[in-house]
């Protein structure tokens, strides 16, 4: 049995530190929200009231955060990780944040003696509730090995991606095209009603043909069609409009960076900026249907 404190109980944390409870493990859990942190008693985390005593004696410490300011607080912070844990404690940072910051963490807790990975994931909410998600997993190769052990029980793949932000550049990648396919997915469903199509008849078509991809199946942006879908929940966030912003924003900063134009990023943030411009952050990212259709059900 490995103690873990997992700090960051939302959407995504709360599950895999179910997970990790469900694999033996006692959870020491905290949230910089006290009610998101109480709701996660109920699946067995023993629930702390600061990262100190989340911290205190853990062989690993999982981070689960919306962003790099986050993620900085968290590690850096008065009163944060590298202030009180011992040296000997595992980091894992699952959230998914910037390359500096991630560089930062790596730097910061290297100098003071940690291992850290950063270990960001992919697979959503349904993933992270079924304890199959794909981690990607960067740094060096004695933490990244020491690391597995603790993120299998949330995980179906470890991939290791090589040095110091490897895993936050794979993840920025993947997320980008998946936001796409969400575009993608939510101008197909529009096209599909208007032009007399069944929604379910045509999301199955889609489902076996070229049409196909993670969002199809897993976010179809129409009520009724999927079991998973936030349009089934008036569109209530398993992935915020505000933190998928932010993971294209990404995408872009690095291809500046590099010297790379993103034709469809760049449509993409547009039509994610707009929802939140309207005042929706906080619902799913599934939401930009309405962009496209005001009168899109869910
Ligand atoms: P969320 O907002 O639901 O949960 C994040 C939690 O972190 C919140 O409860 C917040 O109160 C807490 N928090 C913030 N700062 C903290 C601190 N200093 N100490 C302790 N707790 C703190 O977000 P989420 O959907 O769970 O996403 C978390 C991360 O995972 C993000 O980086 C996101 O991009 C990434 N991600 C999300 C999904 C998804 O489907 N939701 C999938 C893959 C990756």
């Amino acid at each position: 049995m490995a103690v873990i404190a997992f700090i960051g109980l939302g959407n995504m944390g709360r599950p895999m530190a179910a997970n990790q409870v469900r694999a033996g493990n006692e959870v020491r859990g905290f949230d910089v929200v006290p009610q998101i942190a109480e709701a996660a008693a109920a699946d067995g985390v023993n629930v702390v009231g600061s990262i100190a005593e989340a911290v205190e004696r853990a062989d690993a410490v999982v981070t689960m955060v919306p962003k790099g300011d986050h993620a900085r607080e968290a590690y850096l912070g008065e009163g944060g990780i590298l202030e009180h844990a011992d040296p000997s404690t595992l980091l894992i940072d699952s959230s998914t944040i910037d390359v500096q910051t991630a560089q930062d963490l790596h730097d910061a807790a290297a100098e003071k003696g940690f291992r850290f990975v950063d270990a960001p994931v992919s697979g959503g909410i349904s993933g992270a509730a079924a304890g199959t998600l794909t981690f990607m997993v960067g740094g060096a190769e004695d933490a990244v090995e020491a690391a597995k052990s603790i993120i299998e029980p949330m995980s179906g793949n470890i991939i290791p991606t090589g040095g110091a932000t490897s895993g936050q550049a794979a993840k920025i990648c993947n997320n980008m095209m998946l936001f796409i396919c969400l575009q993608a997915c939510a101008e197909g469903a529009v096209l599909a009603r208007k032009l007399g199509l069944d929604a379910k008849v045509f999301h199955d078509i889609a489902k076996v043909s070229s049409g196909n991809s993670w969002a199809l199946q897993t976010w179809y942006p129409v009520p009724g069609v999927i079991d998973t879908a936030a349009a089934n929940n008036s569109f209530a966030a398993t992935f915020r409009t505000d933190l998928a912003r932010k993971d294209v924003g990404l995408a872009l900063s690095g291809a500046e960076q590099v010297g790379v134009r993103l034709p469809a990023a760049e449509l993409v943030a547009g039509q994610l900026q707009q929802v939140i411009d309207d005042g929706d952050a906080d619902l799913d990212c599934s939401v930009i249907i309405r962009n496209i259709d005001p009168q899109a059900p869910g």
